[in-house]
């Protein structure tokens, strides 16, 4: 479905050193030209890695305020976003809502109203271990998707992340099968709950402890659209095999 997606998620790494050189790797990759390629850095890098990066690659933020700026203290507003030149921003990421405590439609009121500043969002769902194990996987991925759907009036410029928790830094990448599954479950649910086209348009991207060697296997999937990527994006080497593993 539609174009190969790849994200980098650097989430709260780097230094102004180790960015510039991961700048510089990435500057210097061979991509396939048929994959959009994104990195999000954090906030106060934005900046640096916009002016230094080829326009190749598009910058994304890891969040961004539910509305206008203003009296939000240590808020970014998604206008502020636009301005230094960002394309996109993670909404729903699990380490927002299970750390920070962001709910459902929290998270979905954030990803509208930076919709409707022109940001594209990579909109992230997924379960934790003991829901899978309990058998809750679909129903606690739908419920997350209510919570973008409850709030959004187009999914045009949606990129959907399915990223189970068991899997996000642990090593413990989910088999092509698991996610293929989850994945054409969430397109069903689009086809049910939205429209048949926003199901058969909407790229469904998988992330959790993605790395250079595994990435083949789950690109062949039919309902794998590309990748969200933590630790290898860190890495610029690995992160371009990975951008170029799609199928
Ligand atoms: P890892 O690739 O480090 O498991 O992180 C995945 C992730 O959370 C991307 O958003």
């Amino acid at each position: 479905t539609g174009k190969f997606f790849v994200g980098g998620n650097w989430k709260c790494n780097g230094t102004k050193d180790s960015i510039s050189k991961l700048v510089a790797d990435l500057n210097s990759a061979t991509l396939e030209n048929d994959v959009d390629v994104v990195v999000a850095p954090p906030f106060i890098y934005i900046d640096q890695v916009k002016r230094s990066l080829v326009d190749r690659i598009e910058i994304s933020a890891q969040n961004s305020w539910i509305g206008k700026g203003g009296a939000f203290t240590g808020e970014i507003s998604a206008e502020q976003l636009i301005d230094i030149g960002c394309k996109w921003v993670i909404h729903g990421h699990s380490e927002r809502r299970h750390i920070i405590g962001e709910d459902d439609q929290f998270i979905g009121k954030k990803a509208a109203y930076a919709l409707s500043q022109n940001l594209k969002v990579i909109a992230c769902i997924g379960e934790k271990l003991d829901e899978r194990e309990a058998g809750k996987t679909f129903d606690v991925c739908f419920q997350q998707l209510k919570g973008f759907a409850d709030n959004v009036s187009s999914w045009t410029n949606i990129v959907i992340a399915y990223e189970p928790v068991w899997a996000i830094g642990t090593g413990k990448v989910a088999t092509p099968e698991q996610a293929q599954e989850v994945h054409a479950a969430v397109r069903d649910w689009l086809k049910k709950n939205v429209s048949a086209e926003v199901a058969s348009e909407t790229r469904i991207i998988y992330g959790g402890s993605v790395n250079g060697s595994n990435c083949a296997d789950l690109a062949k999937k039919e309902d794998i659209d590309g990748f969200l990527v933590g630790g290898a994006s860190l890495k610029g080497p690995e992160f371009a095999v990975i951008v170029n593993s799609a199928t």
